[in-house]
């Protein structure tokens, strides 16, 4: 199945550009993703609004425009990214979002319910660049390290050493950080030099330690 845009979709995509978004393939991927797939049915009316949503376990999918300034940062680079790492899968939103622009993905949740349906929503799209993990995600996946972007999608209180370490030398990284008030970083590692700049004040829910069966 290849994703075709829609009405709602293109909508969504024309609200996010307004808002500052630039990037054409992710303005296109966000009009052809079915955003209403990843959201429990009571709340699927309100899809295409550019707002976070309850996913159930205390959990949210993305405000659509968090979910595309973020992909739109990572691909930013002056290397073309092709092995991303996302810390969060939560919906399975942002990792379809992933999928449709980078090679291969890997993808890590704490919560195993929310790991199992965004691995079946995404198989139902015939989305299959993706390996998922159970886990906890402060220790990312070192075994398929190094990336070339690291996408972190919950807020951290400080930046996981881990990640750092498993950035390609001319990795990406961006990362909410903070408790209470938020950050979004974006770290550039440029062979030995890491700058790190912060983007704008966001809100995600916390990065726990530990995986929850
Ligand atoms: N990108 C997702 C965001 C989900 S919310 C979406 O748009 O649907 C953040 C997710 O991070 C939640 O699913 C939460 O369970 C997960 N999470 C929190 N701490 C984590 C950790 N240490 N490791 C992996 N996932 C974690």
């Amino acid at each position: 199945m290849i994703l075709k845009p829609t009405r709602k979709g293109l909508q969504l995509a024309q609200v996010l550009e307004k808002e500052g978004i630039s990037n054409r393939r992710v303005l296109d991927t966000i009009a052809s993703t079915p955003r209403e797939h990843f959201i429990p049915d009571a709340l699927k009316h309100k899809a295409y609004e550019n707002t976070a949503l309850p996913i159930g376990q205390g959990q949210t999918i993305s405000q659509p425009y968090i979910v595309a300034r973020m992909t739109e940062l990572l691909l930013a680079q002056d290397v073309a990214p092709m092995h991303i790492l996302e810390i969060g899968t939560g919906s399975g939103y942002q990792t379809a979002i992933l999928t449709q622009l980078f090679k291969q993905v890997f993808s890590v949740e704490r919560i195993k319910t929310l790991q199992f349906q965004a691995k079946r929503r995404l198989n139902q799209l015939d989305l299959h660049n993706v390996k998922m993990k159970h886990g906890d995600g402060w220790q990312g996946w070192a075994s398929k390290a190094p990336y070339d972007a690291i996408i972190v999608t919950a807020a951290a209180k400080e930046v996981p050493q881990a990640l750092i370490a498993q950035l390609s030398e001319h990795g990406r990284m961006v990362i909410p950080v903070g408790e209470g008030s938020q950050q979004l970083l974006c770290i550039d590692n440029k062979k030995e030099q890491r700058s790190q700049t912060s983007v704008e004040t966001v809100k995600f829910v916390p990065l726990i330690a530990g995986e929850l069966a």
